[in-house]
């Protein structure tokens, strides 16, 4: 756990988050500030701090996170209307906590723009 990521402290029970799921290695939540009526944050309980962090032994979490996301999009009821998967990395990528996340983002029609 990192000490002053905000993530690791919503992991650990110290700051709220509202819990949609989670298990050994991973948690989901909704955000905080919503950018469509389903937006969710599914992040790995280790503190990675980007996807640029994320080593090649790895790649099950990564596999595991993505086919999370697709599960709590069918729990959500929206697989059959679509939503958007979204991991920002870094300052240009409009990264702006740093340990990895990816938004699930649906519930109305998305714009075609992605930046
Ligand atoms: P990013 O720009 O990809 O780093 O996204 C960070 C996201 O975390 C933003 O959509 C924020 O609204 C969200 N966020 C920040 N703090 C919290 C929090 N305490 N609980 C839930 N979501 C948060």
């Amino acid at each position: 756990m990192a000490e002053q990521c905000i993530f690791c402290r919503i992991v650990a029970g110290e700051a709220p988050g509202d819990i949609v799921y989670q298990d050994k290695d991973f948690l989901a939540f909704r955000d905080i500030s919503p950018q469509a009526p389903i937006h969710l944050l599914i992040i790995p309980k280790a503190h990675i701090t980007s996807l640029a962090q994320l080593a090649d032994e790895q790649q099950e979490l990564a596999g595991r996170l993505v086919i999370l996301a697709k599960k709590l999009a069918e729990k959500e009821g929206i697989t059959e209307r679509g939503y958007r998967l979204v991991i920002n990395c870094g300052s240009e990528g409009g990264q702006l906590v740093p340990h990895l996340h990816l938004h699930l983002i649906g519930g109305r029609k998305l714009g075609d723009r992605l930046g």
